[in-house]
């Protein structure tokens, strides 16, 4: 852009001196139109949609059961009445749910929403337009599987989320974290040894400029890149504190950034009234991350019992992932990647073993990434819950727990109102479900056949029931 003087000149003759005072932007606008005054009668009045549930039995994303018999009315896209006696508003859409469930919509709380069709290499080097594109076929895809929230733990989302918030595409509430922020070499840098040596200010690596992922190797260059997600919008910062499965030249068992480094991100996110989640395979980058003030563990998967331990002592957060075996097939067979994954997949027996008894607060997610078959079945992710967890105790954690960890965000939640539950005053996300889920947790692994209506903020976007 400019440089400092020639901005001086350009607002001295755009704008005068009031325009000194008050910026070039706004003195080289236009005044405001004046919009000519019409008749009170001609203003439409805004009368909100409502849609009554009548005969639904509610799974509430807390109780271990379904209630009985019920009606349930939203009213614009917020819960306003539960009960029995709950009368349809005039012009309201009514849907006999025939004494099926209605249960809130369901939260993947570790989702990458650009990189789920796209192989490693094609993340790279895909047009940014049809990658895109594609991204927002998967986001409505996403949303028609019932997940109608997900927390997006690394990628350039921004704006798919933009354009789903905006109704230019269908698709679930996104929770952005922008950019993983890494360390030369750590689990997100995906550039090539020729890319190397790095120096500041030498024009960024093609993950950079795609904002997949940033390298940040100092506390001041952490803090830099932590802010600049939180300026494009980030409701949490996701830093890889170890190493990972994907990466090109990451080891498993490495640990990344130092102390401080991490203590930077956790103060910078911390001032912006959010926090920092890591993602940590071991205990080595598990402790150091917690030292430093990190709130949410991402995986967990090769933790030990004194890390458990202390995960718990802390109260800090585990958004784990039962992680099916087919996610390495995003890897050649023989790979060093294909390795990693078994010796991580190893593990997730030991880690939710450990979390059940350390009683850690535990968000489930799927992190299928690079996989769009794999993608159509991320409902079934929740049903391997079942191997620890009863089935209710599964849906409370992929919809009222889940939606703990997102309030995490704070004030920088772009979605003020209360997720995850079917209560009075929560945001109208909702999945009518064939069948009782509490008793066969089976029906969220065919959601095509078995959630017959999907709502989110109020809006229907699918309707079996005529
Ligand atoms: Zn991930």
């Amino acid at each position: 852009m400019y440089n400092a003087p020639t901005r001086i000149v350009l607002m001295l003759t755009a704008g005068g001196l009031l325009g000194v005072l008050a910026g070039p932007l706004e003195s080289a606008e236009p005044p405001p139109k004046q919009v000519p005054d019409r008749p009170a009668q001609d203003v439409p009045v805004a009368r909100p949609t409502a849609t009554l549930f009548k005969n639904v039995k509610v799974f509430d994303g807390k109780s271990d059961r379904l209630t009985e018999s019920t009606s349930v009315l939203v009213v614009g896209n917020k819960i306003d009445k539960i009960g029995g006696d709950v009368a349809a508003p005039e012009k309201a859409t009514v849907i006999d749910g025939g004494g099926r469930t209605l249960m809130p919509g369901l939260i993947d709380a570790h989702w990458h929403a650009m990189l789920v069709r796209p192989t490693p290499a094609e993340a790279l080097t895909w047009d940014v337009g049809y990658a895109n594109l594609a991204a927002g076929a998967e986001a409505t895809d996403t949303l028609l599987r019932g997940f109608t929230t997900v927390r997006d733990v690394g990628g350039p989302v921004f704006g798919l989320k933009r354009a789903i918030d905006d109704g230019v595409v269908v698709g679930p509430r996104i929770y952005p974290s922008g950019a993983v922020i890494t360390v030369t070499s750590g689990h997100g840098d995906f550039r090539q040894s020729f890319e190397v040596p790095r120096t500041v200010g030498q024009p960024r690596s093609r993950m950079e400029q795609l904002g997949a992922s940033m390298v940040a190797d100092s506390p001041d260059e952490v803090r830099v890149r932590v802010r600049e997600q939180l300026m494009l919008g980030a409701t949490q910062i996701k830093l890889t504190a170890g190493g990972g499965v994907a990466s090109p030249h990451s080891p498993l068992d490495v640990t990344t950034f130092t102390e401080a480094e991490l203590r930077a991100a956790v103060e910078a996110a911390e001032n912006w009234g959010t926090y920092v989640t890591v993602h940590a395979y071991t205990p080595d980058s598990i402790k150091r991350s917690i030292a430093a003030g990190v709130k949410c563990i991402e995986h967990g998967h090769l933790m030990d019992e004194a890390t458990a331990r202390l995960i718990a002592d802390r109260g800090v957060w585990l958004s784990i992932q039962p992680l099916p075996e087919e996610l390495a097939e995003a890897f050649p067979p023989g790979s060093q990647q294909r390795a990693k994954a078994a010796e991580v997949f190893a593990g997730t027996d030991v880690a939710y073993r450990l979390a059940r008894k350390y009683k850690l607060k535990t968000a489930w997610g799927t992190d299928i990434i690079f996989n769009p078959r794999l993608a159509r079945r991320q409902g079934e992710v929740l049903v391997n819950l079942e191997r620890w967890y009863t089935p209710a105790e599964a849906l409370v954690m992929a919809t009222r727990t889940n939606a703990e960890l997102l309030a995490m965000c704070g004030k920088r939640n772009s979605y003020p109102g209360k997720l995850g539950v079917v209560e009075e005053g929560a945001l109208a996300d909702l999945l009518l479900v064939d069948g009782d889920p509490l008793k066969n947790l089976n029906l969220i692994a065919d959601p095509a056949r078995n959630f017959v209506v999907i709502m989110k903020d109020g809006k229907i976007y699918k309707n079996l029931i005529r």
